[in-house]
Parts: structure tokens; C-alpha cells; sequence
């Protein structure tokens, strides 16, 4: 377990804490308020324990690529491009301001919005008692997410100037080594974690490491390539691999089983054979899928077509798993004590073919009911359970996309990594 803002004493204290306000906007407007509010418990905590200021900081989208973006746009429309074109861009876009003064209505209280990253020690100095402040966006200066370390840290040591304490809550953002979440730990004297992190490593660690047992995990979405990593750390103290989804067919196609036109990754052909050789030999039982619901073409309203069996014809792809499959799904997941889920089993955005998916949020629901502990993390798997209305239902859904992926490939996260 990590240290926590309840370890440490911080009345009188100058607290600089990180959080994930990375949240989507539309013309400044705010359009899911889901990271803003799993921070709010622990802001509210140390605010009611009496600090002499609390100084929020935050990233807000990814200013560097977007410019380069619109840099690419514009040259290409045979426009010159400047550094004042950049500065308007990235202050046009990528402010935090609209997202502090919603923060600050949320909070009920006086939020001073500080209108850069760094330069802001007197103004946080002039603070009133207990006063709150939140800085502009950190990755409006390179430094934030720069690969020398050394760069990171005139940044992260200015930062660090904010505070006594740092708070790290971000976990959306622990699986980067940024200045913001991981190198200013360098320059403080202490480091702790917020609520929110302390949930995320308190579901999603034991999973890697020592899981109640049988533990199955779930692994689907799209591609094999992008969650290898994560089959092989599973593979360590799972029971069961339920490996569903568009990666679901270069494993069959692996095995000899005719995939039709399913997604497919041919250069992962021999990757998957390891991964199957692999699980056979430490007897984790890897569960594919027996029957498929198949379209001839990828789109929302393709007609679903039943295939019963593994292999599908030349003229189907595979966009859901079949009844037969799911009766499997039950069998392994009403068995389990601990169950990860990362990745849809199905197309589930097209109602056509999310039937697969759907059954499993409500097997997983219905096993956590019965005393599992479940964790449900990925972009898609979290978007897939609210959809269903299940999120309530499950142990815990991650706030953390690439950080929840990361985290149960056993990777140590760098922003995790620093809490004392
Ligand atoms: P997560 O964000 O939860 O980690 P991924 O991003 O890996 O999940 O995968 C999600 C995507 O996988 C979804 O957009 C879904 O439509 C797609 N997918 C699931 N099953 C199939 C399939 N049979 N064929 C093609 N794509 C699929
Ligand atoms: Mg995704």
C-alpha cells in the first residue's frame, strides 16, 4: 500500500497536489465531469485539515501534438506558421481556466486560477490562509513531459517550491514520468498519494500480485499487439484467460481455425502460439470462442449473422461471441474469487453486436454480488460497463485508461513509484 495524505500532518502545511483534470471539453465547455469529482474527496479532506494554501495542478489534452497538427494543416493550406500562431493556439484550446471555475463551483469554494505553470511563488505566497490555487496547464511548457531528465527537473524543482508536501491523486496520468508526476517527488520532502490513487493500487495491485483464488481474467478489444503484455502478467496467476474480441481471431488463427474476414494480425500469429504454449504448460485454461455472431461488413447496422462454431466462413468477420461462448463465460466467471476485465469481448458500440459484452458485465456484476473482487479497467471496457448501467455493481472501474493497462502488465508506475 502507499502512503497517503491520512500519514501525514498537514496543518499549517503548503500542499502542491497533481490530480487528472484532463477532462474532454467542447468550446470550453466541460463534457464529462467523471475525473473532477473522483478528486473532490481528497481535496476536501486536506482542505478541512487546516493547510496554509493547497496549490492544484493539472495537464488538460496533449497542446505539443495538437499544434504540430494544426502546423501541418495550416503549411499544408500554404499558410506560414509562427510561434505566435502556436502560443494562440495552445491558449486558445488547451486553458484550464473553464475547467478550474467548474472545479471551483463543485468544490463551493474560492478557487484562484494562477494563469501559467511556473513564475507563481509569490502569488501563491500572497495567498490568504487556507487558500486554494490552480495553475494553468503543466504541458504548456516542454519541460513537462520531456524525455531528458534533466530538463524535467528545472521544471519539476520550481514546482516544488509550491509546496512542503506533494499530493499526487492523478492516477490517470501515474504510468507517465512527467515533471508534474514524478520528478518534482525529487525536490520535496515528503510525497503521498490521494484517495483515489490509494483505490486504484489498493484493487488493481493485488491482481498482479497476489489475487484471491481462481482468478480469471478477460481480455478483449481489438488488437493483440496492444495487450500481450498484459495476457502475459495475467497469465502468471490467473486460472482462466478468457480472451475475447477482435484480437480473439489471430489467436484461432493461430490454432488452424478458419477466420473469415475477422480482424487479424498476422504478424502476432507466432506470438499468439507462445502465449497458448505458454498457458498450456502452467495449465491456465485459455477460453476462445466457440460460436460467433458474424456480418459481412463492419458497420452499425451490418445484419448479425449466428455462426455455430469456431470457424467462420470466407464471406463473415467475427463482431460478437455466440451463446454458446457465453455459457462458458459463465462457468469461469461465477467460479471466480478475483476477475480483471480489460477489453470489450464484442463490437459493443453497434447494438447488433453487444450482446457478448453485455453478458459478461452482467456475469461479472452478478459475481461480485456473490463476494469476487472485480476490476474493470480500459477506455472501452469502462465506457462498455456504463453503458450497461453496471459500474456501481463492480469492485472497482478504474479512472486510468493507459494506467490501468500499464499498472496490470506489472509495470511500476513512474507517478506511483515516488509516494513515500
Ligand atoms: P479498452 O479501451 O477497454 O482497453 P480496446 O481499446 O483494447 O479496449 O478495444 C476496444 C475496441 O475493440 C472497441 O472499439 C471494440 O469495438 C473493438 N472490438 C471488440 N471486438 C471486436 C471485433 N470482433 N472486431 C473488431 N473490433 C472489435
Ligand atoms: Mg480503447
Amino acid at each position: 500500500m502507499i502512503k497517503t495524505v491520512k500519514d501525514v500532518d498537514l496543518k499549517g502545511k503548503r500542499i502542491v497536489m497533481r490530480v487528472d483534470f484532463n477532462v474532454p471539453m467542447k468550446d470550453g465547455v466541460v463534457q464529462d465531469d467523471t475525473r473532477i469529482m473522483a478528486a473532490l474527496p481528497t481535496i476536501k479532506y486536506i482542505v478541512e485539515q487546516n493547510p496554509r494554501s493547497l496549490v492544484l495542478m493539472s495537464h488538460l489534452g496533449d497542446p505539443k501534438k495538437d499544434v504540430k497538427k494544426a502546423q501541418e494543416k495550416a503549411e499544408k493550406a500554404g499558410k506560414t506558421w509562427t510561434d505566435a500562431d502556436a502560443e494562440k493556439f495552445i491558449n486558445g484550446k488547451n486553458r484550464l481556466e473553464p475547467v478550474v471555475k467548474y472545479f471551483a463551483e463543485k468544490l463551493g469554494k474560492e478557487v484562484k486560477f494562477l494563469p501559467d505553470a511556473l513564475g507563481q511563488k509569490a502569488a501563491i505566497d500572497a495567498l490568504p490562509e487556507g487558500g486554494i490555487a490552480m495553475l494553468e496547464n503543466t504541458r504548456f511548457h516542454k519541460e513537462e513531459t520531456s524525455k531528458d531528465a534533466a530538463e524535467r527537473d528545472t521544471m519539476a524543482k520550481e514546482l516544488a517550491t509550491y509546496g512542503d508536501i506533494f499530493v499526487n491523486d492523478a492516477f490517470g496520468t501515474a504510468h507517465r514520468d512527467h515533471a508534474s508526476t514524478a520528478s518534482i517527488a525529487k525536490f520535496v520532502k515528503t510525497s503521498v498519494g490521494g484517495f483515489l490513487m490509494e483505490k486504484e493500487v489498493k484493487y488493481i495491485e493485488p491482481m498482479v500480485t497476489n489475487p484471491a483464488k481462481p482468478m480469471v481474467a478477460i481480455i478483449g478489444g481489438a488488437k493483440v499487439s496492444s495487450k500481450i503484455a498484459v495476457l502475459e502478467s495475467l497469465l502468471k496467476n490467473a486460472s482462466a484467460l478468457i480472451i475475447g474480441g477482435g484480437m480473439a481471431y489471430t489467436f484461432l488463427k493461430a490454432q488452424g481455425h478458419t477466420i473469415g474476414k475477422s480482424l487479424v494480425e498476422d504478424d502476432f500469429i507466432d506470438t499468439a502460439k507462445d502465449l497458448l504454449n505458454k498457458a498450456a504448460e502452467k495449465k491456465v485454461r485459455i477460453v476462445l470462442p466457440v460460436d460467433h455472431v458474424g456480418a459481412e461488413g463492419f458497420s452499425a447496422d451490418a445484419a448479425p449473422v449466428a455462426v455455430d462454431g469456431m470457424d467462420i466462413p470466407d464471406n463473415l468477420m467475427g463482431m460478437d461471441v455466440g451463446p454458446k461462448t457465453v455459457e462458458i463465460y459463465k462457468k469461469e466467471i461465477l467460479a471466480a474469487k478475483s476477475i480483471v476485465w480489460n477489453g470489450p469481448v464484442g463490437v459493443f458500440e453497434f447494438e447488433n453486436f453487444a450482446k457478448g459484452t453485455g453478458e459478461v458485465a452482467h456475469l461479472v456484476a452478478e459475481a461480485t454480488a456473490n463476494g469476487a473482487m472485480s476490476v474493470v479497467g480500459g477506455g472501452d471496457s469502462v465506457a462498455a460497463v456504463n453503458k450497461f448501467n453496471l459500474a456501481s455493481k463492480m469492485s472497482h472501474v478504474s479512472t486510468g485508461g493507459g494506467a490501468s493497462l500499464e499498472f496490470l502488465e506489472g509495470k511500476t508506475l513512474p507517478g506511483i513509484a515516488i509516494l513515500g
